[in-house]
């Protein structure tokens, strides 16, 4: 088991690629929290790792609010006794055109993708200093490193996710801390569910592979790069998009 007894929090974990990671997780032996704002998605994905023999707890958690997210590491390492890795995978669009972008859907994005991995980032990174090491993995974006169409906020977010992920890399590697991103291309969840089927299918026609992603191979990635098999990487950000943009 390549995360045998490791304590693992998963932001945004109750869906999409955050579920696929908790599950990947756990079935690879780690003790994992499924943080989330949804309570009902929450609930669903620790019964299924529970109901398939791994071992997991839910926490119901905005990661722009400070306070409850204090609350969610003291969760993990009063059930768990550590917190070894952090995903921090909470994210949201709200598209829109330069032109027609409100300031609205400018902060929304901002706080839950920018100041929602720095919230989690600094809490979980105290625990993990005085353990004296950690993983913090972070998701960025296709859209980060290249832009996109309608994406103004959160294609900032995502290219600041990778400055974030350098930053803490750098300030933490002396701490034992690893800290990576990765960036996925287009992956079939409810986040991808809300664009036009066109733009999908383009997307599918420009890869190289001739294919979408689905979570488990952006989980495939957080797993290796939470794992001890990744233990002389840090500051990276490993894209796996089916060479979208080559
Ligand atoms: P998703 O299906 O929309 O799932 C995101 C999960 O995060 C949802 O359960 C959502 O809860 C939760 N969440 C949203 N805001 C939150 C907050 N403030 N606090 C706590 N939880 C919150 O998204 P996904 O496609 O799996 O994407 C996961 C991550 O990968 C995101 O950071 C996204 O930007 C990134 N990513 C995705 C793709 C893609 O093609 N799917 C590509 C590149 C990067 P609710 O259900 O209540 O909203």
């Amino acid at each position: 088991m390549r995360l045998k007894e490791k304590v693992a929090i998963v932001t945004g974990g109750g869906r999409g690629i955050g579920e696929a990671t908790a599950k990947a997780f756990a079935r690879e032996g780690a003790k994992v929290v499924v943080a989330d704002l949804n309570q009902a998605d929450v609930e669903r994905t620790v019964a299924e790792i529970n109901g398939a023999g791994g071992r997991a707890i839910g926490f119901v958690v905005n990661v722009t609010d400070r306070g409850k997210v204090e609350e969610l590491v003291q969760t993990a390492t009063s059930n768990f006794g550590r917190l070894d890795i952090l995903v921090n995978n909470a994210g949201i669009t709200a598209d829109n055109t330069l032109a027609k972008m409100t300031e609205a859907e400018w902060d929304r994005v901002i706080d839950v993708n920018l100041k929602g991995v720095f919230n989690c980032g600094q809490a979980a990174a105290k625990v993990m200093v005085e353990q004296g090491g950690g993983v913090i993995l972070n998701a960025s974006s296709v859209v980060g490193i290249y832009g996109n169409f309608g994406q103004t906020n959160y294609a900032a977010t995502k290219w600041g996710v990778i400055g974030i992920t350098k930053s803490w890399a750098k300030e933490l590697g002396r701490k034992g801390i690893r800290v990576n991103a990765v960036a996925p291309g287009f992956i079939l969840t409810p986040m991808t569910d809300k664009m036009p089927e066109k733009v999908l299918e383009m997307m599918k026609d420009k890869s190289p592979l001739k294919s979408l992603g689905y979570p488990d191979d952006i989980a495939a990635a957080y797993l290796y790069l939470a794992s001890d098999e990744a233990r002389f990487v840090t500051g990276t950000v490993l894209s796996v998009d089916g060479g979208l943009v080559l």
